[in-house]
C-alpha cells in the first residue's frame, strides 16, 4: 500500500470528546469515525486490526473444536419472552417494530436464539457435546457509551455457547475455553489475568473475566489480587479475611438505652461524639433494587458493594436512594428521621440485608429512626427484626486473602472477554432438551463465552502506546512496517525504499510505502501516531548502503543493510504464524 493512496485522515487533535488514552488516539490517527454516540465507523487501518484479531478468535476458537455459525442481528420478541427477558433486560435493549407491528430487536447478545437454534437441532445425548460461536456487531443502548470502542453501543463481540449433557461436560468444556483464551490474548500480544466475578443473581453459578491490567482511568473494574498465590476476583465478587478489630462495645456501654446524638450525621461526626471506634457502629443505608427501598445493614468502618446486595436481594437494578425517596418511606412507616439516624426498627415489612460483618458486633451502636438520637449497647436482638446474613461488603485494600491470608492488593482492568457457566438457565424456561439413554429427556447444561473483539483492540492501545502514539503489537497491527523515503526526490533514496517495499510485500510482510511528498519529521509523525511496529527509514546513510530501522514497542534504532532488514522483519511475521 502506497500511504499516498491509503484511506486515512490523521489529525492534528485529539477527538474533542476522548477521555481514555485509545480513544484519542485511535481518533486522531483515523483508525475509527465517529456516527452517533457509541457507533463509529471503523476506517480501513481499525478494520484491518479488527480482522486480525477477529481471526486469531476464530482459529483458536475452531483449534478448541467449537463451530462457527452467523445468527440474526434483528431478533424477535417472542423467543425474549420464552426466556422471560423482554421484561427484564431494561433499556439497553433496543427495541423496534417492523412494518406489521411485530417487536423485535437488536441482538445485544444471542441466548435466546442459539437456544432456539439448538433445540430444533440437538435431540440426542449422541450429538453432545457442542459449541457454537459467531463474530458479529452487537448493539447495546449504553447508558453511557464512552470510551470510544471500549463502550460502544453498537461493537463487535465473539460469541460462543456451549450445550452438555450434564455439568461434568460444561466443567470440561468451561476448562477447554480457559485455555482457548488464554491462547487468544497471548497471540493478541496482551497480557490478561483471568479474575473470578459476579454472576448474577442466579445461585452457584460460576464466572471468570479476563482483564487487561491497566493504571488508566479506561479500567472500569477493579480488581483484587493476591501475590503469594493466584487468587484474583472482579470487586463485585471478591472476598476477603479482615484484620482483627474491635466489635464488642463492652467496655464503652454498660448498659442498653437510647441517648441523645445531637448532628452525627455521618460515621465521622457519630464516632468523634461518643469517643469509639467506627466498627462499633451498624450503618443502614437505604438502596432501591428493582424500584424497591432495600435496607442494608454493615459494619460501619466497612463500604457496601452494589452488585453483591443487588444479587442477594434477587434484584436487576440498584441505586442508592435520594434523600426525597428516604423521606417518602420513612413517613409510610411513622418516621421522620433524617439520613444519619436510620435504622432497620420497625421495617420488618422492607427487604433488609445484613452483611457477614453484622453477626458478631455485640454492645453496639446504631440509629432508632429518630432524629439526633441512637441506641447504645444494643444487640442484635435489640434490632426487632429477623436478619439473614449475606456477604455484600467491598473489599479494600490492606484485608488479606481469602485463600492464604496475605495482603490483598487491587488495580484496574479492562474486561476483554468473559466465560460463564449458564446451567439451564435458558434451556429450561425455553424447553430446550436432549433424549438420554433411555428415552428421558433433559434440558441442555450450557455455558456462554464472550469476548469484545472491537474492546480487545482499543485495549491493546491502552497497553501499549507511549505519548507518541500507538505501538501496535506485531499480531494485531494494521501493517507489520512502514518504509520512509527521506527525500523522494532522490532517486537512490527512491528506488532502494521501492526494491524494499517490492520485496516485503511479495514475502508476506504488509507494508506501507511513505511515497508523499512531505517532509521526513511529518511522515515520522504520522508513523508513530499510527504505530507501524517497524519504521525502516531511507536516508543519506543509503551512501553506506545502510537504512534505519526502528523498532516502535521500543523505540529501538539500528542502522542495517536492507537485506538485514528485509529479513529481520520476515523473520519476526513469520513467528508470528501458529
Ligand atoms: P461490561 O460489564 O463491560 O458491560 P458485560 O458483562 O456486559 O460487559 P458481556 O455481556 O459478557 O459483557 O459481553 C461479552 C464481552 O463483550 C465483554 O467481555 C466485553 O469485552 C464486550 N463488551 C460488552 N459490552 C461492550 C460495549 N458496550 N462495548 C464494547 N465491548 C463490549
Ligand atoms: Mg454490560
Amino acid at each position: 500500500m502506497k500511504m499516498s493512496k491509503l484511506f486515512v485522515q490523521t489529525l492534528r487533535e485529539f477527538p474533542s470528546d476522548a477521555e481514555v488514552v485509545s480513544h484519542k488516539m485511535l481518533g486522531r490517527a483515523g483508525f475509527i469515525k465517529k456516527l452517533a454516540p457509541g457507533i463509529y465507523t471503523y476506517q480501513p487501518l481499525m478494520w484491518r486490526v479488527l480482522k486480525k484479531v477477529e481471526n486469531i478468535v476464530r482459529e483458536e476458537m475452531d483449534r478448541a473444536g467449537a463451530q462457527e455459525l452467523l445468527m440474526p442481528f434483528v431478533q424477535p420478541k417472542e423467543l425474549w419472552e420464552e426466556s422471560g427477558r423482554w421484561e427484564v433486560y431494561g433499556r439497553e435493549l433496543m427495541r423496534l417494530k417492523d412494518r406489521h407491528d411485530r417487536e423485535m430487536c437488536l441482538g445485544p447478545t444471542h441466548e435466546e436464539i442459539i437456544t432456539s437454534v439448538a433445540r430444533d437441532g440437538l435431540k440426542s445425548y449422541k450429538q453432545l457435546p457442542v459449541n457454537l460461536y459467531q463474530i458479529q456487531s452487537k448493539f447495546r443502548d449504553e447508558i453511557r457509551p464512552r470510551y470510544g470502542l471500549l463502550r460502544g453501543r453498537e461493537f463487535i463481540m465473539k460469541d460462543a455457547y456451549s450445550f452438555d449433557i450434564d455439568e461434568a461436560g460444561l466443567d470440561k468444556e468451561y476448562q477447554n475455553m480457559a485455555q482457548a483464551y488464554k491462547r487468544i490474548f497471548e497471540r493478541c500480544g496482551l497480557e490478561t489475568k483471568m479474575v473470578q466475578s459476579d454472576s448474577g443473581a442466579i445461585g452457584g453459578s460460576v464466572s471468570h473475566e479476563f482483564m487487561v491490567i491497566t493504571d488508566t482511568d479506561a479500567g472500569e473494574n477493579d480488581v483484587f489480587y493476591c501475590q503469594n498465590c493466584d487468587y484474583s476476583a472482579n470487586s463485585n465478587h471478591a472476598v476477603s479475611k479482615l484484620p482483627e478489630a474491635v466489635v464488642d462495645g463492652k467496655d464503652y456501654f454498660k448498659e442498653t438505652k437510647v441517648i441523645d446524638t445531637p448532628n452525627t450525621h455521618s460515621i465521622e461526626e457519630l464516632s468523634k461524639f461518643l469517643n469509639i471506634p467506627s466498627t462499633l457502629i451498624l450503618k443502614t443505608l437505604v438502596y432501591i433494587v428493582d424500584k424497591k427501598p432495600v435496607l442494608a445493614l454493615i459494619r460501619a468502618d466497612k463500604t457496601v458493594e452494589e452488585t453483591k446486595l443487588m444479587n442477594a436481594a434477587g434484584g436487576i437494578d440498584i441505586r442508592i436512594a435520594t434523600s426525597g425517596e428516604i423521606a417518602e418511606f420513612m413517613a409510610e412507616h411513622g418516621f421522620d428521621a433524617v439520613p444519619g439516624f436510620i435504622g432497620p426498627k420497625g421495617m420488618s415489612d422492607l427487604k433488609i440485608i445484613a452483611d457477614e460483618t453484622v453477626k458478631d458486633m455485640k454492645n453496639f451502636v446504631v440509629g432508632i429512626n429518630e432524629t439526633d438520637k441512637h441506641l447504645v449497647g444494643a444487640n442484635l436482638e435489640d434490632l426487632g427484626v429477623e436478619l439473614n446474613f449475606t456477604d455484600i461488603r467491598l473489599v479494600e485494600r490492606g484485608e488479606h486473602c481469602p485463600d492464604c491470608g496475605k495482603p490483598l492488593f487491587v488495580t484496574k482492568g479492562i474486561e476483554v472477554g468473559n466465560i460463564f457457566k449458564l446451567g439451564t438457565k435458558y434451556s429450561k424456561p425455553m424447553n430446550a432438551v436432549y433424549t438420554d439413554v433411555n428415552g428421558k429427556t433433559h434440558p441442555y447444561v450450557m455455558g456462554c463465552y464472550g469476548i469484545g473483539i472491537s474492546r480487545t483492540a482499543a485495549a491493546a492501545v491502552e497497553a501499549h502506546h507511549d505519548e507518541h502514539g500507538i505501538k501496535w503489537p506485531l499480531a494485531i497491527a494494521p501493517y507489520h512496517a512502514v518504509i520512509v523515503p527521506v527525500n523522494i526526490q532522490d532517486e537512490l533514496q527512491m528506488k532502494v525504499a521501492n526494491a524494499l517495499y517490492e520485496t516485503l510485500k511479495n514475502s508476506g510482510v504488509e507494508v506501507v510505502l511513505d511515497d508523499r511528498d512531505e517532509r521526513a519529521g511529518v511522515k515520522f509523525k504520522d508513523a508513530d501516531l499510527i504505530g507501524f511496529p517497524f519504521r525502516i527509514t531511507v536516508g543519506k546513510t543509503i551512501s553506506e548502503g545502510l537504512v534505519e530501522c526502528k523498532i516502535r514497542e521500543t523505540d529501538e534504532v539500528v542502522k542495517l543493510t536492507p537485506e538485514e532488514v528485509k529479513q529481520n522483519i520476515i523473520d519476526a511475521v513469520l513467528s508470528l504464524e501458529e
